[in-house]
């Protein structure tokens, strides 16, 4: 007799409809949460009668809840010398396969929902990395934006004054999102050596100084490039000679537009919460230059772009409204700021305009119903999950290399990424066709992910 012989499983058919409202009634008022949840669990609906190990050892009920939830108060002093508290978050999700891994996100709109179904999608993205990190990720409802260094240095401290008990090279190593790049792991990195007093693989996005990788502030935007050109290849088609449309202008976005120009592809959108970019003429390298400076170093705004450049700008519009509003033409489209910027409506006019392929830089940045569109009009479309996963894969290969005590050098680093998101691409196809959905991307990288995990889950016995 198994250990999983007194389990009564659901009958299959009603076994995802019950989870989902189990956690509708467990896990209320968390609605991006609800999403990542339904995306996932109803592609994963061809495993079930293939894997009735999975269904009896409950797999798919503990999967959807994490291993353990973190909050705490984060208070910090101003530079008028008045009191600030945030609410900081770490969700450990699932570490079946590896230590907890998944990015920190600074930003206003950030609650309990927003991490849980960030570490829930986090657990099946690393799992397709096939290097070995489970899922997790945290962060703050506090607003970096309009904070001086100071502020955001005393933030930073205070959140790892709690965080450092939490984390370590093998149990949870945290990295950048939202609100949190180099300055930001700088800080918290210099906080937690300070506490702990040794060198440790706890954070990755470090400075190359202190044992950061060459090509992590890349990887995630060309790791999205390097997908899209893998799914236009299934089609003979390559990058050269296309157009794009790319969303925001923080890290992923501009690494997006990197790769795009290296490949000879031409971009003509970019944005920030302020609104909307469109330079018909396309986006050089020495304009990207510029909005390097501007995002990283100045902090500025997306409309000194379209002053410098001549281009139009459309205020409090995001680029996907300004596509359907201008019945902008564009072939590739790359989500890069945040969850459901693509609703129904602008997914329609994406298409009607003529993109065939959406490789998505941002987590979950389209909504069902946009999905739904993309998939039903033969779209190429590059879920987050796979599209994404070259950020956390090179964050994987800097945990290496501070492991060896080596460095690897830019070209190595980027062949391996490239290896990484072929690697990726490939699994999803081969698991989409296994269970019967040839071509479904978003199929094919939720089974694919989740089969690993549910089978290391499986082997751990009830744990
Ligand atoms: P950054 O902080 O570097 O940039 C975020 C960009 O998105 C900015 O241009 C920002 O504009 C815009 N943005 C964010 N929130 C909003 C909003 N609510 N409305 C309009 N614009 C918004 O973040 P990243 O580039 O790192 O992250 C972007 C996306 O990519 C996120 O979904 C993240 O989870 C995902 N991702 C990031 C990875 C990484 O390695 N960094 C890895 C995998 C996924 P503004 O400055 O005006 O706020």
């Amino acid at each position: 007799m198994s250990v999983y012989d007194y389990a009564i499983a659901s009958p299959a058919e009603h076994l995802i409809e019950d989870i989902l409202t189990m956690i509708q009634e467990k896990d209320a008022g968390q609605p991006e949460f609800h999403q990542a949840v339904k995306e996932v669990l109803t592609s994963l609906e061809p495993t079930i009668d293939k894997h009735p190990e999975f269904v009896k050892a409950k797999i798919y009920e503990r999967i959807v809840i994490p291993d353990r939830v973190l909050m705490f108060r984060v208070p910090w002093v101003d530079d008028n010398g008045d009191v600030q508290i945030n609410r900081g978050f770490r969700v450990q999700f699932n570490n079946a396969i590896g230590p907890y891994k998944g990015g920190l996100r600074l930003h206003p709109s950030v609650n309990l929902g927003i991490i849980k179904f960030l570490g829930f999608e986090q657990v099946f993205k690393n799992a397709l990395t096939t290097l070995p990190m489970g899922g997790g990720k945290g962060g703050s409802d506090f607003d970096p934006k309009g904070k001086s260094d100071m502020e955001v240095m005393r933030f930073c401290q205070a959140f790892m004054l709690e965080l450092y008990r939490h984390i370590g090279p093998d149990v949870d190593v945290p990295a950048g999102d939202i609100g949190v790049g180099g300055r930001e792991i700088g800080y918290l990195y210099g906080q937690y050596k300070k506490i702990v007093n040794q060198h440790a693989c706890v954070l990755t996005g470090k400075g190359l100084e202190y044992g950061g990788s060459l090509i992590r502030p890349e990887a995630t935007g060309y790791g999205a490039v390097y997908f899209a050109a893998e799914m236009l290849a299934t089609r003979h088609k390559d990058i050269k000679g296309t157009v794009s449309a790319v969303s925001a202008s923080g890290n992923v976005a501009q690494y997006t537009v990197e790769k795009l120009l290296q490949l000879g592809g031409k971009v003509i959108t970019l944005s920030d919460s302020n609104g909307t970019i469109v330079d018909e003429e396309g986006i050089d390298q020495e304009k990207l230059n510029f909005v390097l400076e501007l995002k990283n170093v100045r902090r500025g705004r997306i409309v000194e772009y379209a002053d410098r450049y001549n281009a139009l700008y459309y205020p409090n519009k995001n680029v996907w409204d300004v596509i359907r509003q201008e019945g902008l033409a564009v072939d590739l489209a790359f989500p890069s700021a945040h969850e459901n910027e693509i609703d129904g409506q602008n997914a329609a006019a994406l298409v009607k305009n003529g993109c065939y392929c959406v490789s998505e830089g941002a987590n979950m940045p389209s909504t069902l119903e946009a999905i739904e569109i993309f998939l039903d009009n033969n779209v190429l479309y590059g879920p987050a999950k796979a599209a994404n996963a070259g950020g956390v894969a090179t964050s994987g290969l800097e945990m290496s290399q501070n492991s060896m005590r080596l460095s690897w050098s830019r070209e190595e680093v980027d062949q391996r990424l490239h290896g990484i998101m072929k690697s990726i691409h490939r699994s999803c196809l081969e698991a989409a066709e296994t269970y019967g959905k040839k071509g479904n991307y978003l199929v094919g990288a939720n089974i694919a992910g989740f089969v690993k995990v549910a089978n290391a889950m499986l082997a751990y016995g009830i744990v």
